[in-house]
């Protein structure tokens, strides 16, 4: 369980006059720092020396926290000092990247803008699935071994490493001859074999829309799309076909950046219903459910079939398109609106109608 009560104990320790919004410092840190200033807040990210020149160039923070690694988080010092500066911190991409849900969970005694519970749910393949399938959407199919390989499938390997490693096979003869040769090119190990997942591969085009679930206004709202620039995968098509055969060249998903889309209009009654539904769910697996940004990575194939393989409850960094321009946002709020400006939307307006509690765990 979720530490609520010493989060409503230390908020109540708060100035509310000068609320803080802090992040670590990388992923969606300028988004969420821009848009926190925008809305009037003071701000403050924690951040590696060496990445500081983001912070001093694009000067967002009130305060700029250097720690040599980013569970330096969890010490009591930092949380300390976040503390006095009556800080809300917005988890992105980079805290489930380098901090464990659990420490999250349980170490962190400073109130987080989001359900920390579903950060949790979020790492494990299972429980998204579950997640998903509960929501009635639509899903890739797995194949619990190698040898159950039929039609094309993509081998995925745990944790997030941005897809690195990734490899595509259609037997399992296939699979086992190239898991071999990645172990002895030392790009996997044995023990990523055993923790494989495997998944039916989706012929079609990326689409991850992003939403917002805001509990002070009791709508999710369809916030903006984008798709991801990955490197190989997005290289491939630019060498022929006779030198992609002869370089063999081993596929990889490492995301280098993110494209703005708008989907088909015909689209959007689906993609808007799969966000409710989402929601729906989440507050019965984990109460009061999804605060604030989700998003869904969904391949759209030639039927305009939607296929969703992940979910990320918290802000993507695929939102970092839409800061200044995302037509979605445009379309609901007018100009100047994007996720790191909405998340300090619901924080200031929660603020105002004395229902901070419900926005932070
Ligand atoms: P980083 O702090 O850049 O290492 O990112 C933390 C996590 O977020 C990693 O798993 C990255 O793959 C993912 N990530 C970072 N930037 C992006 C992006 N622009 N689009 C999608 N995922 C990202
Ligand atoms: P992930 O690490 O699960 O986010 O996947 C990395 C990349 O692999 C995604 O951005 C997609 O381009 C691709 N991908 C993942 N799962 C599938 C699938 N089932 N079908 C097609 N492409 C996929």
């Amino acid at each position: 369980m979720t530490a609520k009560f010493d989060i409503e104990e230390i908020l109540e320790e708060y100035d509310k006059e000068k609320l803080s919004i802090a992040t670590i410092g990388s992923h969606s840190a300028l988004n969420i720092l821009r848009g926190a200033k925008e809305e009037g807040f003071r701000t403050a990210v924690i951040c590696k020396e060496k990445d500081a020149i983001v912070y001093e160039r694009f000067p967002l923070a009130d305060k700029i926290i250097i720690v040599n690694n980013f569970t330096e988080l969890l010490n009591e010092k930092i949380q300390a000092e976040l503390r006095s500066l009556n800080a809300i911190l917005v988890p992105h991409g980079s805290f489930t990247a380098y901090l464990k849900t659990e420490d999250i969970e349980k170490q962190l005694r400073i109130p987080i803008f989001g359900n920390r519970q579903l950060l949790q749910w979020e790492t494990s393949r299972e429980k998204q699935r579950t997640w998903l399938q509960k929501a009635g959407l639509k899903l890739p199919k797995t194949f619990s071994s190698p040898e159950e390989i039929q039609g094309l499938a993509i081998v995925k390997f745990p944790g997030a490493r941005g897809g690195k490693g990734y490899f595509l096979v259609d037997s399992p003869e296939k699979f086992w001859e190239k898991a071999r040769e990645m172990v002895r090119r030392g790009l996997i190990s044995e023990e990523d074999i055993r923790n494989v997942h495997l998944q039916e591969y989706i012929i079609g085009v990326n689409v991850y829309p992003h939403y917002f679930s805001s509990v002070i206004r009791n709508e999710t709202e369809f916030f903006g799309v984008d798709r991801r620039y990955e490197s190989n995968v997005d290289a491939i098509g630019k060498i022929p076909a006779g030198e992609q055969l002869r370089l063999d060249l081993p596929l990889t998903y490492t995301v280098v950046g993110n494209i703005p889309l708008t989907v088909r209009e015909s689209l959007l009654p689906e993609l808007i219903r799969m966000g409710d539904k989402v929601v729906e769910v989440s507050r019965e697996i984990a109460s009061p459910g999804i605060i604030g940004p989700f998003c869904l990575e969904t391949v759209i194939d030639a039927n305009l079939e939607i296929y969703t393989f992940e979910i990320s409850a918290r802000i993507v960094a695929g939102t970092n398109v839409g800061i200044g321009i995302s037509p979605y946002a445009y379309i609901k709020y007018g100009a100047g609106m994007y996720m790191g400006r909405r998340i300090a939307l619901e924080i200031k307006e929660a603020l105002k109608r004395n229902k901070l509690k419900e926005v932070l765990t």
